[in-house]
């Protein structure tokens, strides 16, 4: 039976935890950059589950893969190997800076294990005051409370204090500010290449080089939060590609799977080394089902050159959002790096997103005036034309 809308969100405001202001319409399918509602309207897909569903919805390799393997074998624990777990890992090692890769279930716990094992790395070498890590403001890195504790953002932490000791913070994109706040405390700098929730921030040019040589003078470990900019979000398969660097440790989630959860912790070996048995676990990481669909979905990345095909449609996105800026008063600042891109706004962005929706777009809203676009990386010229035609006459009525 069809749903209806007004039933199943009724329902829902009754019976869910009330942790999201929720726009008024039940997606039912989705297809490629296409979603569905309940009522049967369409909508083409301009936030992609926030980053996740690169290869669009229901990509049919993605949907094969996982059902194959559903029928084979859906869990087991981490007490015994597993092929598909040990695929995945072997294909991030093998495209990435990395050694070895430890498996979780979403963004924040793979930031978790990041926070843990730059803190035990120390411990383990005899320096246990080296425990602090240097975050940035603006940051964010996840809602648990070691990562809330390393989000740079005050709105996020109120009512939750005490948050963990242990965190300072630096203005994004200031070197000296970094320089200055490093000491002999310090274990590891956590920085995403690209704020993604603190507003599509993009570094200056040799910023972030900077930051590595600063960790290198210094002994202290990178960690590069690539959970909204890894896996082809920013025409490279990983963030830090754009910058000629490399980190010391990387946390991965969002788009791994294409939308089933799943996170990853990539690092060194000498650093990896501070993780034995018994010092970090997940029942779930790495399940033979999650880790296979993500197997399908890393290969489908580089098989069907998605990731060059994104670099280049968000050069042809970002484009068209400049020529909206050059017509529209109320468009302050246009950014991003492929298809991590956002326009800053004068006017009230959640007004933006609710016409965009009564148009059939779904765009995203973040700061309360920054736009976010993060569509599939399979978005079309077309798609992005009409939604170009689309903000230009919204704008049009703005000004
Ligand atoms: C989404 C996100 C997280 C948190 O991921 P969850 O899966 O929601 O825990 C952490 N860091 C960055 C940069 C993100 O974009």
């Amino acid at each position: 039976m069809k749903p209806v809308k007004s039933e199943i969100i009724d329902k829902a405001d009754k019976v869910i935890a009330r942790t999201y202001n929720r726009f008024p319409i039940v997606i039912t399918k989705g297809r490629g950059c296409t979603l569905w509602d309940s009522d049967g309207r369409a909508y083409t897909d301009f936030v992609a589950g926030i980053a996740v569903c690169n290869l669009g919805h229901a990509h049919p390799r993605v949907t094969k893969a996982l059902s194959k393997q559903a029928e084979i074998l859906f869990h087991v624990s981490n007490l015994y190997y597993t092929v598909p777990q040990t695929e995945l890992a072997s294909w991030l090692v093998n495209n990435s800076f990395a050694d070895k890769v430890f498996f979780c279930n979403s963004g924040a716990e793979a930031n978790e294990a990041a926070i843990k094992l730059v803190r035990k790395y120390f411990n383990d070498k005899g320096e246990e005051g080296r425990c602090r890590i240097i975050a940035m403001e603006k940051s964010f890195h996840g809602r648990t409370m070691a990562t809330l504790s390393a989000t740079g953002q005050e709105k996020m932490r109120k009512g939750f204090e005490p948050v963990l000791n242990g965190f300072d913070f630096v203005p994004f994109n200031d070197i000296e500010a970094l320089g200055s706040k490093i000491d002999r405390s310090t274990c590891a700098v956590l920085i995403e290449p690209i704020q993604g929730e603190g507003g599509v921030r993009c570094p200056a040019p040799e910023y972030l080089k900077g930051v590595r040589q600063i960790c290198d003078e210094t002994g202290t470990l990178l960690i590069f939060d690539e959970i909204q900019t890894g896996l082809g979000r920013t025409g490279k398969l990983f963030a830090y590609e754009n910058f000629g660097i490399e980190p010391d440790v990387m946390t991965l989630a969002k788009a791994l799977a294409n939308g089933l959860p799943i996170g990853a912790m990539l690092t060194k070996e000498h650093i990896a080394e501070a993780f034995v048995p018994g010092s970090h676990a997940s029942t779930f990481g790495g399940t033979p089902v999650v880790t296979a669909a993500s197997l399908e979905v890393v290969k489908i990345l580089i098989e069907e050159n998605i990731i060059d095909y994104g670099r280049k449609i968000g050069e042809y996105f970002k484009q068209k959002l400049f020529r909206l800026k050059d017509r529209h008063e109320s468009i302050i600042d246009v950014r991003g790096i492929g298809l991590l891109l956002a326009m800053k706004v004068k006017v009230d962005g959640d007004k933006v997103v609710k016409a965009c929706m009564d148009k059939g777009f779904l765009i995203n809203c973040i700061q309360g005036n920054i736009l976010r676009f993060i569509p599939p990386l399979i978005i079309g010229k077309e798609e992005i034309d009409s939604l170009a035609a689309c903000l230009d006459e919204l704008f049009d009525r703005l000004d």
